[in-house]
């Protein structure tokens, strides 16, 4: 039995969940088991109107439990957290049940058996509920620092906006120079302005503000600690490889792209004038008057796109994305060509071409000097060889004459390669930071939380989250910039209290957690003389992968203990109708 007041709320989410689960039935099961006082369902339970419903419940029933089925909680645990605080119940004695995703959606060819579905999961959410109790948030107070990794374009204008909200910020650049690729890109559109100009402008900037220490030559090689308080361990290549440790807030990682390097072979990679993309445009920038490749006047270019990019899944270590700044990038080069040498003939070999926003006028401009743009089939690449005397050969079966096969004569061709992701394995193990499937840092959501990761107060932007250009590129550097200043500027910050503790009484120091934890929060300890496991609160992400683990079952999850398990799974067990 138990004495406790739970009140359960079930959502018919309009008809996405009501149409396929009969939720009175739901809440004919649901209403006398122990601890429920109020069984309701409802239209919208997120709407104002039920969370109004629910407060007042809270208050006049004197619930000391809540329990919403409805949707993920991703979507809305925050938002019913919330009610419950406004009447003042812990919010962690709150539990969300999801109904529709679990449910309704999923079994929308079975009603009968969705319904009982939600049914054992209500069961469980109430039983899970009357062992709740009252948790608070962890407060972390934090150090007014930021370290920035890499100091491309978005991490030099990072370290800038983080500097005038007042934040004291290391940065810190692996190679010699500063810059990363933009530095040495010639005139940018749509301002004309070279890279080089653009880099020298952020480093002026830099050097005006006291409060950024760069260093060149340098990596981070070790981390611990945590959010608002994170040891960092970074070592300068200098004559004395000096170590230097460095105690920061939080950290942003802006560590750029590598370009990619075609097979030998792939479209011709290899042969006397076919070059990249960023080969090609440094040949451009180093051009005065004629454009000259290996001492031979440059008539004819074709530039062969989506090189390294919407690889087909068959392909070794297959680059599947598409780079998107590239299309861009070969277009601008083009009328760059252009300027320079007005007669020149220029082919564009696309399988899709996308110069989207107001990239559009560019290709428009590209076209109207007199490039001729020919459509491939991706099961059809063109292909490049040398003639006897040779000379490049380019032959193509053009879509859109309707497979006419072309065939061009080259002085040069331009490979379009897009944007890989940069070799950065000592960072990736000591930051601890998850890549998606492409390789690419991997952000928590791609709309919604764009700059954050799993690592609490490890931030990510530019392309080193994937492909973007460089004005994109800054404003993901300004995202992360408001993230990590709006961390650090409270003083302090709230991290959630469902997370793993351990009895010292039990522990008999195994280590078997320490191996199973995938964010290394356990640590040794010491209790009465004795050697114990001990839980680092501020690093712990309540994972739950360290409790079953315990072979003395000293460890509990707090919110998700063993005994709330234990309840939860007879709940699920007990006959629905
Ligand atoms: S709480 Fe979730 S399930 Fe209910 S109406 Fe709102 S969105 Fe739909
Ligand atoms: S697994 Fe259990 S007994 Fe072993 S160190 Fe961890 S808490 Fe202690
Ligand atoms: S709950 Fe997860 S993150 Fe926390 S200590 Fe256990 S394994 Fe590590």
């Amino acid at each position: 039995m138990t004495n406790r007041r739970i009140g359960v709320y079930i959502c018919h989410c309009g008809g996405n969940i009501s149409d396929y689960v009969d939720v009175d039935r739901v809440r004919g099961a649901i209403k006398d088991e122990a601890g429920v006082v109020v069984a309701k369902t409802a239209m919208f339970t997120c709407s104002d109107a039920t969370q109004q419903e629910m407060v007042q419940d809270i208050n006049e029933q004197k619930l000391d439990g809540l329990v919403v089925a409805s949707c993920s909680p991703k979507l809305h645990l925050f938002t019913f957290r919330e009610v419950a605080k406004r009447a003042r119940l812990n919010p962690y004695q709150y539990t969300q049940v999801n109904i529709r995703e679990q449910c309704s959606w999923t079994h929308t060819d079975d009603k009968e058996g969705a319904t009982k579905k939600a049914v054992r999961l209500i069961r469980a959410g109430i039983a899970r509920t009357n062992l709740t109790e009252p948790l608070d948030p962890i407060k972390i107070d934090t150090v007014p620092k930021v370290l920035v990794v890499g100091a491309g374009i978005a991490g030099l204008r990072a370290a800038i906006g983080l500097a005038d909200l007042g934040m004291s910020v290391f940065l810190i650049e692996k190679s010699r120079d500063v810059g990363g690729w933009v530095k040495s890109f010639g005139k940018m559109y749509p301002h004309n302005k070279t890279g080089k100009k653009i880099i020298e402008q952020l480093v002026n900037e830099i050097k005006k503000r006291e409060n950024i220490t760069l260093f060149t030559n340098t990596e981070l090689v070790e981390k611990s600690g945590s959010i608002g308080n994170f040891n960092i361990k970074i070592r300068v290549d200098d004559q004395n490889h000096n170590e230097i440790n460095v105690n920061v807030g939080s950290i942003i990682t802006a560590t750029g792209f590598d370009s990619y390097r075609p097979e030998t072979g792939e479209f011709g990679y290899g042969l006397n004038g076919v070059v990249t993309l960023p080969e090609f445009k440094e040949l451009l920038d180093n051009s005065d008057g004629n454009l000259i490749y290996n001492g031979k006047e440059i008539k004819n270019i074709v530039y062969i796109y989506c090189v390294g990019s919407r690889q087909d899944s068959g392909v070794e270590n297959a680059k599947r994305y598409c780079s998107r700044y590239c299309c861009n990038a070969a277009v601008h080069s083009s009328i760059v060509a252009f300027e320079k040498k007005p007669k020149i003939h220029q082919f564009h070999l696309f399988r899709d071409i996308r110069t989207y926003g107001k990239f559009e006028l560019l290709y428009n401009r590209s076209r109207e000097k007199g490039s001729v743009y020919l459509k491939y089939d991706e099961n059809e690449p063109p292909t490049v060889e040398t003639d006897l005397s040779g000379k490049l050969r380019v032959t193509v079966r053009d879509i859109l004459t309707f497979g006419e096969e072309i065939t061009v004569q080259a002085d040069l061709v331009v490979l379009v390669t897009g944007m890989v992701p940069a070799k950065n394995d000592k960072l990736i193990d000591a930051l601890k930071l998850p890549l998606g499937r492409d390789g690419f840092f991997n952000e928590i959501h791609p709309k919604l939380r764009p700059v954050e990761t799993v690592v609490d107060g490890v931030f990510i932007c530019g392309a080193c989250q994937g492909p973007k250009n460089s004005s994109e590129s800054v404003a993901s550097a300004l995202a992360a910039v408001t993230q990590s200043a709006s961390i650090l500027k409270k003083g302090y910050v709230e991290l959630e209290p469902l997370i793993a503790s351990v009895n010292p009484e039990l522990c008999s120091w195994c280590d078997e957690c320490v191996n199973s934890c995938p964010y290394s929060a356990i640590e040794r300890g010491q209790y009465q003389g004795q050697e114990v496991a001990v839980v680092n609160k501020a690093v712990c992400k309540g994972c739950g992968g360290c409790a079953p683990l315990c072979p003395k079952d000293a460890i509990n999850l707090k919110g998700y203990t063993d005994s709330q398990i234990r309840s939860m799974i007879d709940a699920f067990l007990k006959e629905t109708f």
